[in-house]
């Protein structure tokens, strides 16, 4: 895919997720105004009504509505009755044996277990249920005879006064009619005297400033006249629910993580997509090197063999021999290059495995400098050695160990701008044997050098066209390292040189 094509497609997907989000940001802000107006026309709805029933109350309608009230409660408390007998029924063999279950007084008094009693986990649910029926039952029964007295407290013949308004059934008779327009917050409810910016009346719990300054402020007439002296009911609700508890919350959070995770996968499209264009590139550069390196050299022996033909040069024992080296040369040049071609792909294979014998790693560094000797000769190089005493045995592949020093050595010489002087160091650390390549040429940035053991990857500055090379070279010898269960490292400044470390284990 091409450069602009993928910087068009992340601008358009950028400006789709961010319109995206904008948009379910104003919806969900929409969603929440019309969810607050809904819960506003639900309360005034549910005081409203209140308010009008109780702008109609005589004292009266006041006494039967209490009436009716206590006649509701009854009801519940025939219910729990109920209730508790169908526990004693069904758990009669428990609740019937008095050498296991005790009563108070009587029947209807909290029922507990002998001591010393064992009761199943059934049974005791059975009895903390009943119990707690009993005490919810007993306290209904309290509250009810205090709410009559209340009632009867109220004097009938006041005209306007608020101080004896039946406040607690003011607060029920709210609390029924907002349930019923479906408002389930539980408010803190409050009377108000507005001029004199007194509470008459608040529910437990209830802060007096937020039933002051609350916006859910209703006018009412208890005794269906008028008053001059303001008398409001105030309304507070705690504070928003929770984030995940509204409908309206939850779909944002789930379109947000959508949001997110739509971008994630782009990011990761995105990402394949970029480096599966680098491959591409990698694999046309090395394509191209590949032609270069090998047409080159066929170039340079067919040029060589041109004049070997050719008398005049051939009767010259010097000159002859000199293009005999310069095809022998080209000749091993690409031997080399197709031998670590092909042991970089046989190494790629899962079934590829080593051939370890007993192995001297001095000797074998020795030999691969050997190679470069002609080279180094032309360059004006050196490659100066220290090679330790190695303690334990080394069991290596030979072929990949040589095939290693010649790529590392190589490039030692290859990435130099001057002169190459090498350092090649073994020594012997506990259960390893290190071996350290060190050059004095063009040195790697940092940050390249997390990427040149990569298959392919060349330093961009290291591929001006004098030196050449396939990006497989390190790669290849990281394998080799792998492979022996050993690590590698490179410490490198640009401009500073290179040192390759290896450290290879030893068997004692
Ligand atoms: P190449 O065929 O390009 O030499 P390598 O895998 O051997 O491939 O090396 C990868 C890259 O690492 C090279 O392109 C080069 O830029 C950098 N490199 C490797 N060895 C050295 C070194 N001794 N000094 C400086 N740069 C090096």
């Amino acid at each position: 895919m091409k450069r602009h094509l993928l910087i068009l497609l992340s601008t358009i997907f950028a400006i789709a997720s961010i319109s995206l989000v904008i948009i379910q940001i104003s919806q969900t802000k929409k969603s929440a105004k019309i969810s607050e107006n809904l819960f506003n026309i639900s309360v005034n709805n549910a005081i409203d009504k209140v308010i009008s029933q109780l702008d109609q109350m005589r004292v009266e309608d006041y006494v039967s509505q209490a009436e009716r009230h206590r006649l509701q409660r009854f009801r519940r408390i025939d219910d729990m009755n109920e209730k508790m007998q169908d526990i004693i029924r069904i758990n009669s063999e428990l609740f019937y044996d008095e050498n296991r279950v005790l009563f108070g007084i009587s029947t209807q008094d909290s029922a507990f277990a002998k001591p010393g009693t064992h009761l199943s986990s059934t049974e005791e649910n059975a009895l903390s249920q009943y119990n707690t029926l009993l005490n919810a039952r007993n306290r209904l029964i309290d509250n009810s005879k205090s709410r009559n007295n209340r009632n009867n407290s109220i004097d009938i013949n006041t005209t306007i006064d608020a101080t004896k308004l039946n406040y607690p059934l003011l607060d029920s008779l709210i609390r029924e009619e907002l349930i019923i327009n479906g408002v389930d917050i539980t408010p803190y409810i409050g009377v108000l005297l507005s001029d004199a910016d007194t509470l008459l009346y608040s529910s437990a719990d209830a802060n007096p400033n937020d039933l002051r300054n609350t916006a859910y402020k209703y006018s009412f007439h208890p005794h269906g006249i008028s008053s001059d002296e303001n008398l409001f009911v105030v309304l507070a609700f705690p504070p928003a629910p929770m984030l995940l508890s509204s409908d309206t919350n939850r779909y944002t959070i789930i379109s947000i993580f959508m949001i997110l995770l739509i971008t994630l996968l782009f990011i990761i499209s995105l990402r394949t997509i970029y480096s599966q264009r680098k491959l591409d590139e990698m694999k046309t550069d090395f394509i191209n090197n590949m032609t270069h390196e090998i047409k080159t050299p066929i170039a340079t022996i067919s040029l060589a063999c041109e004049m070997l033909e050719d008398e005049s040069v051939t009767s010259d024992a010097a000159t002859r021999l000199n293009f005999i080296n310069i095809i022998s040369d080209e000749n091993r040049r690409m031997r080399i290059l197709i031998e670590t071609l092909l042991q970089s792909a046989k190494m790629s294979r899962k079934n590829f495995s080593l051939n370890p014998k007993e192995i001297d790693l001095n000797s074998l560094v020795l030999s691969s400098i050997q190679n470069f000797k002609l080279t180094l000769q032309n360059r004006h190089g050196t490659i100066e050695t220290h090679l330790g005493d190695i303690n334990g045995t080394l069991f290596a592949d030979d072929l990949h160990i040589s095939n290693m020093l010649h790529n590392l050595i190589d490039n030692a010489i290859k990435y130099s701008d001057h002169e190459p002087h090498i350092t090649i160091t073994t020594r012997t650390e506990p259960g390893h044997v290190i071996c350290e390549i060190a050059d004095n040429g063009i040195g790697i940035a940092k940050e390249d050098q997390k990427h040149i053991f990569e298959k392919f990857y060349r330093v961009s500055t290291g591929d001006v066209h004098n030196v050449k090379g396939f990006g497989i070279g390190l790669n290849y010898v990281a394998q080799v390292v792998a492979l022996h269960k050993g690590s590698i490292s490179v410490s490198s400044e640009p401009g500073q040189g290179s040192t390759f470390t290896i450290s290879l284990p030893l068997e004692q």
